[in-house]
């Protein structure tokens, strides 16, 4: 049907990246003709990476490890969006529904680990997309990334809203021994409401819980990141307060939190969701919002409130797990903070 030519059928090797946004600039994202519609409806196109360490600037971790590009899970706030605009595919649907997959990943990291430079610095999995999406089931590149580390005796922290992860606790357990694994289970809220409207593709906030308990039981270091909470969704009191108690309930070893930001192409999609589905929350996104963060007093109001429910119900805080020896501050009740969002 496309009248596109057949891009990259011509030789054994997969196209980088580079080639990838050569293709959807000329002729969109029809010219990826070699991409395989699955069940899910989302389109999978395989590329060659280059590099499978990427080294990053400004992070408490200087090397990132991603298998995929673009998210199934398809949530509306996810910071992630406004990176597929590299591949000249949109922050909306494109980000949701076209997935890149780095097929020699694997063999290129271990390359690279193999390197007498390299020093075994931590690896952080999941920054830019989730490495347990469902499309994992299929091809296992984060298993295998994740053996290839242990044998490089790497230690890796791994965000993720999938609970897929406990199919890979063997793994986990083995790298947990031989260098180091901390597994961050993001649940911004288990407000079922919230859920459904923010994070379409993923599965219920209490299912992600119990692999945080399975992990743990497991001896793993796995806890939860209530990341992102978002005005007017998952910030008020009582939201918090179920959230934190269900993930002390369900054995996480610490939490962290921050509050919901938004950027070039995340912002502009998560402003047209808003319009379309919550048109009268518009003005409080645009006057939260006037920058990337909502004002620094909000962010403050949010995390102090965090911080006394996780006092309360015995949880540790995110950098005391991690050992960074950040300070932790003193905390207020969570009563006298009274913002309405
Ligand atoms: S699961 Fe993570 S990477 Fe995927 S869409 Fe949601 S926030 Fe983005």
């Amino acid at each position: 049907m496309s009248t596109h030519p057949l891009l990259f059928s011509l030789g054994p090797q997969n196209p980088t990246t580079r080639d990838i946004a050569k293709a959807v600039k000329e002729g969109g994202t029809a010219a990826l003709t070699g991409a395989e519609r699955r069940a899910d409806e989302a389109r999978y196109q395989d590329v060659s990476c280059r590099s499978a360490l990427n080294r990053v600037e400004g992070m408490p971790f200087n090397w990132t490890l991603n298998p995929y590009r673009g998210c199934t899970h398809g949530c509306h706030y996810c910071f992630a969006r406004r990176y597929h605009v590299q591949f000249e595919m949109d922050a909306d649907d494109e980000f949701a529904s076209v997935i890149l997959v780095k097929r020699n990943l694997v063999e290129v990291l271990a390359r690279e680990l193999d390197r007498p430079s390299w020093t075994r610095e931590l690896v952080a999995l999941g920054t830019a997309t989730d490495p347990y999406q469902p499309i994992e089931g299929h091809y296992r590149l984060t298993r295998r990334s994740i053996e290839a580390l242990t044998r490089g005796r790497t230690p890796i922290g791994l965000v993720t809203k999938g609970p897929m992860v406990v199919r890979d606790r063997d793994v986990l357990q083995e790298l947990s021994r031989a260098a180091g694994c901390t597994v961050y289970m993001s649940v911004p809220s288990v407000d079922e409401d919230a859920w459904r409207t923010l994070e379409p593709g993923t599965a219920h906030p209490l299912q992600r819980l119990r692999a945080v308990r399975e992990l743990a039981d497991a001896g793993i270091n796995a806890g939860v990141l209530m990341a992102p909470i978002v005005p007017g969704f998952s910030s008020s009191r009582s939201k918090l307060e179920r959230t934190v108690k269900a993930i002390a309930d369900h054995g996480a070893r610490f939490v962290g939190c921050n509050v919901m930001y938004l950027q070039d192409g995340t912002r502009t999609h998560f402003m047209k969701f808003i319009e379309r589905e919550f048109p009268s929350m518009r003005p409080r996104f645009e006057k939260l919002y006037t920058k990337k963060y909502p004002p620094d007093a909000y962010r403050k109001e949010v995390q102090g409130m965090v911080r006394v429910l996780q006092q309360r119900y015995g949880l540790t805080k995110r950098e005391e797990a991690a050992g960074t020896g950040a300070r932790t501050e003193s905390a207020s009740e969570p009563e006298q903070v009274g913002f309405a969002w």
